[in-house]
């Protein structure tokens, strides 16, 4: 069985990838986790719910959301929060990669996709999470996904990028109001790790980035994510606020 429960954990686009590996950390660390990721996905949400409860004796809620409507993020954050009786955690995890276009060739329309799920859709989890977090009055921890793109933008992501430099604006006046609530926000800025969305990615491409690749570089692996987020919502990490830090195994130095 499950230790005492750390709290109310919820993860959004926690089917795959680097969310998946956050939610499995973060309910072996000791919390409750509401699983989120759009209908489409709700079969491999299920098959995560599933390897979470063999793995911890504690099984998730799915919240089923599109992260970019604000209506279905004060809903999902309403279903985790009756599921569990609060919300400790909100990891803002989901978010999708536009690449291979150069300014002078992106639409309107790739660029209001990007940001509706990755800024648009930030900025919703954060609201909603911290309506909830401050009505509850015990503090709480709030987590966004930036990206090295969001840290030094190169080539041919300018979408992309863009919308990881607006969540670390965003982690930064969040966490200036939230302060005074007990309520930490900060952000990890992922470097070049093997998920879903980097399948077919090589090393010798990343150059195109304008990264350096050290050496014997490998990908990173989500958990190497995953341990750095379940710092950031543990207790211990009170006195981190508004940073965003980057596990990129040295490809980008700052
Ligand atoms: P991934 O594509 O493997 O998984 C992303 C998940 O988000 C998917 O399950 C997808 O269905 C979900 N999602 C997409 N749109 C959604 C929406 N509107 N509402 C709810 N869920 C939605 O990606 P990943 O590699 O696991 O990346 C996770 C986060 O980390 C993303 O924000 C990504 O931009 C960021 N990141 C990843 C890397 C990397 O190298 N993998 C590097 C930097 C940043």
């Amino acid at each position: 069985m499950a230790a005492k429960s750390l709290g109310v954990a919820l993860v959004t686009g926690a089917s795959q990838g680097i969310g998946r590996a956050i939610a499995q950390r973060l309910a072996k660390d000791g919390f409750r986790v509401a699983l989120n990721d759009i209908p489409k996905k709700e079969q491999e949400l299920k098959s995560v719910s599933s390897e979470i409860e063999q793995q911890t004796g504690s099984k998730p809620c799915i919240a089923l959301a599109d992260v970019s409507n604000e209506s279905q993020v004060e809903q999902m954050v309403g279903e985790a929060t009756k599921a569990f009786g609060g919300l400790d955690v909100m990891v803002a995890n989901a978010g999708i990669l536009h690449e291979n276009t150069k300014i002078v060739d992106l639409s309107a329309e790739t660029w209001e996709k990007v940001f509706a799920i990755n800024a648009r859709g930030v900025f919703f989890c954060y609201k909603h999470a911290a309506r909830q977090m401050i009505a509850q009055g015990r503090g709480g921890r709030i987590i966004g996904a930036a990206s090295i793109a969001g840290r030094r933008s190169g080539f041919e992501h300018g979408a992309y990028g863009a919308s990881k430099f607006a969540v670390r604006g965003l982690t930064h006046t969040a966490a200036a109001e939230l302060g005074p609530y007990g309520i930490t926000v900060n952000a990890y800025a992922p470097g070049f790790i093997a998920s879903p969305m980097t399948t077919g990615m090589t090393t010798s491409a990343l150059a195109n980035y304008g990264f350096i690749t050290p050496e014997n570089f490998k990908f990173g692996e989500p958990k190497d994510v995953a341990s750095l987020v379940s710092y950031l919502a543990s207790k211990e990490a009170h006195y981190i606020t508004g940073q965003t830090v980057s596990p990129n195994g040295g490809v980008y130095l700052n």
